[in-house]
């Protein structure tokens, strides 16, 4: 009998490599073929496919679909700062699809601030910021290792 804690070698895989192997499946493709593009054992092609996968497959439909009572928390992230109309909505790792949203979800959407302006923050010194601000420089110096002589 096999170690049920035992690391499937093919979830270890990449990621990239893991997800071409489960593509593979999904399509059906024969496990000798499989293996013989993979170099992974048939016996380990069989067990991940009956193991892993429908674990995976229950895994994202679970977040997919979950009902908490709570609401999900769903993080709304956009692709790129100039971006800001597209964005990827994550629930823990797994990207959802707007029509798997609920209304009992709360979204944080994460946006990018501003470039940091000197003339911004010079117009916002205080005497506190300044204190602080010494301190931080002090800080640094005291971190970095001194290399001129
Ligand atoms: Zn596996």
């Amino acid at each position: 009998m096999s170690n049920p804690f035992q690391r499937c070698s093919i979830c270890s895989a990449p990621p990239e490599v893991l997800a071409a192997v489960n593509e593979a499946l999904r399509k059906r493709e024969k496990f000798r073929d499989l293996a013989e593009r993979t170099g992974f054992s048939r016996a380990s092609l069989h067990r991940h496919s009956k193991r892993c996968v429908p674990r995976d497959t229950l895994a994202q439909y679970k977040a997919r679909t979950a009902v908490i009572p709570s609401g999900r928390t769903i993080v709304a992230w956009p692709a790129r700062p100039d971006q800001p109309a597209h964005y990827t909505l994550l629930f823990s790792e797994y990207v959802l699809h707007e029509s798997d949203l609920l209304d009992s979800d709360t979204i944080f959407r994460v946006s990018y601030a501003p470039d940091f302006s000197v003339e911004v923050a010079a117009a916002r010194r205080t005497r506190f910021s300044d204190k602080l601000l010494d301190e931080a420089l002090a800080e640094n110096e005291a971190r970095t290792p001194q290399t001129d002589s």
